[in-house]
C-alpha cells in the first residue's frame, strides 16, 4: 500500500495566493511516489477564500478544505488540520499559504523522513527579501527565546516542516491554550533533522504578523516554556533590597560622620518612580501568567469547526 501524507496549509485572506501555489504543488507531487492530500484550513477569511478552496476540492480528488468558525489564528489553524487528518496518513507537511515556504523542498523534507528522522523542520537562511525588519525582529526573538526559556529555539525556524504520524498523535494531545507549536515541536523531542532554505517573498497580499502581533507571540512564546521571567522578578527584588540596605548603611555612616544632612527632592522622586514603575512590571510578568492560568482553566478548544469535505 502506498503511503501517504497531508500538506496542511492554514489559510487567512489567501484567495490570491491559492491557484499559485496549488500549481506549485502540484507540478511538486507529480514525482513524489505517494498518496498526497491538500488541506487547506480556512481561518475564518472574510475574503474569497473559503469559496475558492470549495471550488479546487471539486476539481481535485486531492484537495479538501476545512472551514473553522471564526479566525482563531494561524497556530490553532494548524493545529485544526493536523487533528483532522493525524489517523488517517503517515506523516503530515504544513506550510503556509503565501509561498513563502517553496514547495521544492517538499522531496527533500519527505528523503528525510524515509531516512527515519519523525521530525524534519527548516531553517530560513537569513534573506534580504524578507526586509530587515523581519529579519532582526526574528533574531531578536529567537535570542529572547533563548535567554528566558529552558529549550534551544534556533533561528529562522517557522511552521515549515514534517512531523510523523507518531508525532502528530502525541501533538494532537496538546489542548495548550496558547499554542506555540515550534516550542512544542521542540520540546516532545524525537529523532530531528534540519533543512536550510532560502524563502520566497509573500507571493501576494500583506503578512498578517505585525509587529504588535509578533511581540504578542513572543511573550506567549516565552510565558508557555518557561516560568523564568517569575523568578527574575525575584532576582531584581533581592539584588534592589541588598542595595538599599547598603546605601541605608552607607547613610548613617555618612551622617555620624558629617553630622545630618539634606537630600534633594528631586532624587527622592526619581527613586520613588523608578520603583513604582518597578513593581508595575514586576506585576504585570505574574499577570501574564494568572492570565494563562485564567484562559487555560476554562478548557475551551483551540479551534471550532464550520464545514469540511474531507471524508
Ligand atoms: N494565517 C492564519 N491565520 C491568521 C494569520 C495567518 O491562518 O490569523 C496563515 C496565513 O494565511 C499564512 C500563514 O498563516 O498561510 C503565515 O502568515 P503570514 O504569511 O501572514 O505570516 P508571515 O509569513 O509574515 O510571518
Ligand atoms: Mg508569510
Amino acid at each position: 500500500m502506498n503511503k501517504s501524507i497531508a500538506i496542511v496549509i492554514p489559510s487567512y485572506n489567501e484567495a490570491t495566493n491559492i491557484d499559485v501555489l496549488i500549481q506549485a504543488l502540484n507540478e511538486t507531487i507529480i514525482n513524489i511516489n505517494y498518496n498526497i492530500k491538500f488541506i487547506f484550513v480556512d481561518d475564518g477569511s472574510s475574503d474569497e477564500t473559503v469559496a475558492i478552496l470549495k471550488e479546487k476540492s471539486k476539481e481535485y480528488q486531492h484537495i479538501y478544505y476545512l472551514e473553522l468558525s471564526r479566525n482563531f489564528g494561524h497556530q490553532n489553524a494548524l493545529k485544526a488540520g493536523i487533528d483532522l487528518v493525524k489517523n488517517d496518513v503517515d506523516a503530515i507537511i504544513s506550510m503556509d499559504g503565501d509561498m513563502q515556504h517553496p514547495p521544492k523542498i517538499i522531496p527533500k523534507l519527505i528523503e528525510k523522513w524515509e531516512e527515519g528522522f519523525e521530525v524534519v523542520y527548516t531553517i530560513r537562511e537569513e534573506d534580504k527579501k524578507l526586509g530587515f525588519v523581519k529579519n532582526k525582529t526574528s533574531n531578536l526573538f529567537y535570542g529572547m527565546m533563548n535567554k528566558l526559556s529552558d529549550i534551544k529555539f534556533e533561528p529562522g525556524t517557522a511552521d515549515f516542516r514534517l512531523i510523523d504520524k507518531k508525532v502528530a498523535q502525541v501533538f494532537s494531545d496538546f489542548t495548550e491554550n496558547e499554542l506555540f507549536i515550534r516550542g512544542i515541536i521542540n520540546w516532545v523531542g524525537f529523532k530531528q533533522y534540519a533543512i536550510h532554505y532560502e524563502p520566497n517573498e509573500r507571493y501576494s497580499g500583506k503578512s498578517k504578523y505585525t509587529l504588535g502581533k509578533m511581540m504578542r507571540f513572543a511573550v506567549q512564546g516565552i510565558t508557555s516554556f518557561s516560568t523564568k521571567p517569575l523568578s527574575m522578578a525575584i532576582i531584581l527584588g533581592i539584588s534592589l533590597s541588598v542595595m538599599a540596605f547598603i546605601f541605608y548603611i552607607s547613610y548613617v555612616l555618612y551622617s555620624i560622620y558629617y553630622g545630618h544632612v539634606i537630600s534633594g527632592w528631586a532624587s527622592v522622586i526619581t527613586t520613588v518612580v523608578f520603583f513604582g514603575g518597578l513593581n508595575l512590571v514586576v506585576l504585570g510578568i505574574i499577570g501574564v501568567y494568572i492570565g494563562k492560568l485564567f484562559m487555560q482553566s476554562k478548557g475551551r478548544p483551540n479551534y471550532l469547526i464550520s464545514s469540511t469535505n474531507y471524508k
